[in-house]
């Protein structure tokens, strides 16, 4: 038989990635093995997550990985020279924890759940820390997302509680644990998957074959189904921007409110008879988050402009 090339597609398999940095990634096929891959092309991109097809390329197990499966979901944030990276791909679940201390950026909680609207990935609010008085003050912030039809929940990394309905809320979903640096994720990980810590590194180790790296995005498998993507990249990222082109489309509670507003193309501003600002003025929108929504239009709309970059 003549020697195939990565271009040719009889031979690929297919399979998951499960770790990635760069163009190392570990692929994980449905009968379970696993195969350290690189990615084939400058242009083919993989990131955790994905679903790819790949081929053998030596005896020792190793990899090209020669086409990118399309993603149902992905999770973008905006890189150090500001453009937007795809970190997951496929997630079905982000989870926004958060706690009473550090004491909570509820911007920064608007923005995930934002990024989550904008890339059609449902959210969970997790206040952990129940423990401390400082997350029953939070309690009523928690509330008002409940009531925007977010779904919310209180545990404790430190004393299990709340972890079984965390573990419930988890079940059959593909997610990851996001927010402020020191609210608990990782503490919640390790409640989560006993000897995750162990298992990154292995997975690491697997990639990168066997050299030491910090930025390996991994996937563990739940143990009552579903899966969370851990990386130390993904936990406090800023999402990116660029793609928040409606951001009042991301604002659940503006969409009905928004049906009154005299403009049909309202960005509930500075416009008359706008639909959004008047419920925010009846206390029927939580004036907190419409200040989010101010920042991130305001935020938005700088990032849009031609002029506003050259500046
Ligand atoms: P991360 O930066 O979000 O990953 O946060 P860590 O998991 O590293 O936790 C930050 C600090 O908060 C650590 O000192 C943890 O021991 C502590 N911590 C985590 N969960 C809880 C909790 O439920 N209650 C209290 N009181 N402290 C917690
Ligand atoms: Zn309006």
């Amino acid at each position: 038989m003549a020697p195939s090339g990565p271009a040719d597609s009889r031979e690929t398999i297919a399979g998951r990635v499960i770790a990635s940095h760069g163009r190392h990634v570990l692929v994980e096929t449905s009968a379970g093995s696993r195969h350290a891959c690189t990615l084939f092309g400058r242009r083919l991109e993989a990131v955790c997550g994905d679903e790819v097809k790949w081929m053998p390329a030596d005896r020792d197990g190793h990899g090209v990985v020669t086409e990118l499966l399309p993603r149902r979901t992905a999770l973008a944030r905006t890189n150090a020279r500001g453009r937007s990276e795809t970190m997951v791909a496929n997630l079905s679940q982000l989870v926004v924890v958060s706690a009473g201390l550090p004491r909570p950026d509820f911007f920064v909680i608007d923005r995930f759940l934002a990024a989550a609207e904008s890339g059609g990935i449902a959210c969970l609010i997790v206040l952990n820390k129940s423990d401390l008085a400082e997350s029953r003050e939070a309690l009523g912030e928690l509330a008002t997302y409940a009531a925007v039809g977010y779904p919310t929940l209180q545990c404790c990394a430190l004393s299990g509680a709340g972890i079984p309905a965390l573990r419930s809320a988890l079940r059959n979903a593909s997610s990851v644990l996001v927010g402020q640096s020191g609210v608990g994720k990782s503490s919640l990980a390790n409640c989560l998957l006993p000897g995750l810590n162990a298992e990154t590194a292995e997975l690491s180790r697997a990639t990168v074959e066997g050299r030491h790296v910090t930025s390996v995005a991994t996937l563990h498998r739940l143990p009552d189904g579903g899966t969370i993507v851990d990386s130390p990249g993904v936990r406090d990222f800023a999402p990116a921007l660029e793609r928040l082109t409606q951001p009042a489309a991301l604002f659940r509670e503006f969409r009905e409110p928004a049906a009154r507003c005299r403009f049909s193309d309202c960005k509930h501003l500075r416009e008359p008879d706008c639909g959004v600002q008047a419920a925010v003025a009846a206390g029927v929108i939580s004036a907190r988050r419409y200040e989010s929504y101010r920042r991130l239009a305001r935020l938005q709309s700088r990032f849009a402009e031609p002029g506003a970059r050259r500046r």
